[in-house]
């Protein structure tokens, strides 16, 4: 069994304010995991992340953007770039989430630019996939979870356990209706025999997050499934106690 090392983010999405971003670390951090714990990272909203980051910089603890454009700089009035978050101290970004593809209309042809685009900033991808809740009754959930990591790695060649992938059915997000551990692992295992078609070594590295309406009592049921490395996790995550007691939950 590879050793992969556990993977927690906390996706903020459009909550908290500098102030209230202060105020979660100052309670979260003081039983954050060290460097030899589950790898912890929070995704705050783009005006917190440099405080963030300044917060966490003596922790093990990394953050992360929710989005970023694929070119470096230029009239992209609204957006922001993978270098502007590396420098504000990001050191991932989470990329395809949903809300993104839903809301705000981001195709796979906009992800195949984008995640290189972050890796070439040095920025770890966390790159987001899963299916809707007609999709999966029409029996169609392996096909689009294919659809969309081959479209999305189209462009990445030799990095792919650089990437933290996280499968998140659309009808779990936000719900409170959590995949079964049997799906959670079905569709994760089916992730990584996609990832083990490219390379034999990344399937056996990357890490595979589940998301969805995890919280802190079924965390560890979903968490210990032999193909789920993590959890990216957002209503849960915004409560200092209910976010550490799911990182407890991973170790
Ligand atoms: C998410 O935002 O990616 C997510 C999984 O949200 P929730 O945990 O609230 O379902």
């Amino acid at each position: 069994m590879p050793d992969r090392r556990p993977y927690l983010a906390a996706n903020w999405k459009m909550n908290k304010t500098v102030e209230e971003t202060d105020a979660f670390l100052a309670e979260f951090l003081l039983g954050a995991p060290g460097p030899d714990g589950p790898e912890v990272v929070i995704c705050p909203p783009f005006p917190a992340l440099k405080t963030a980051a300044e917060l966490c910089a003596q922790s093990a603890v990394r953050v992360a953007g929710q989005n970023m454009h694929e070119a470096e700089s230029g009239a992209y009035t609204g957006e922001i770039s993978g270098p502007m978050l590396a420098e504000a101290g990001a050191t991932a970004v989470v990329l395809g989430h949903s809300e993104r593809r839903q809301l705000f209309g981001e195709t796979d042809e906009a992800l195949a630019r984008k995640v290189p685009a972050a890796l070439a900033a040095g920025l770890e991808p966390i790159l987001c996939i899963g299916e809707t809740e007609e999709e999966r009754d029409g029996g169609e959930t392996e096909a689009v979870l294919e659809r969309q990591l081959v479209a999305d790695l189209a462009a990445v060649d030799g990095e792919l356990d650089r990437i933290v992938v996280a499968y998140e059915p659309v009808w779990a997000i936000g719900s409170g209706r959590t995949a079964t551990p049997e799906q959670a692992q079905q569709a994760i295992a089916f992730v990584r025999e996609l990832v083990r078609r490219r390379s034999e070594p990344a399937a056996e590295h990357i890490r595979i997050l589940y998301g969805g309406s995890v919280k802190p009592d079924n965390a560890a049921e979903l968490i210990a499934l032999p193909d789920v490395d993590g959890a990216l996790v957002g209503g849960a995550s915004l409560d200092p106690s209910d976010f550490a007691a799911i990182v407890s939950a991973a170790g």
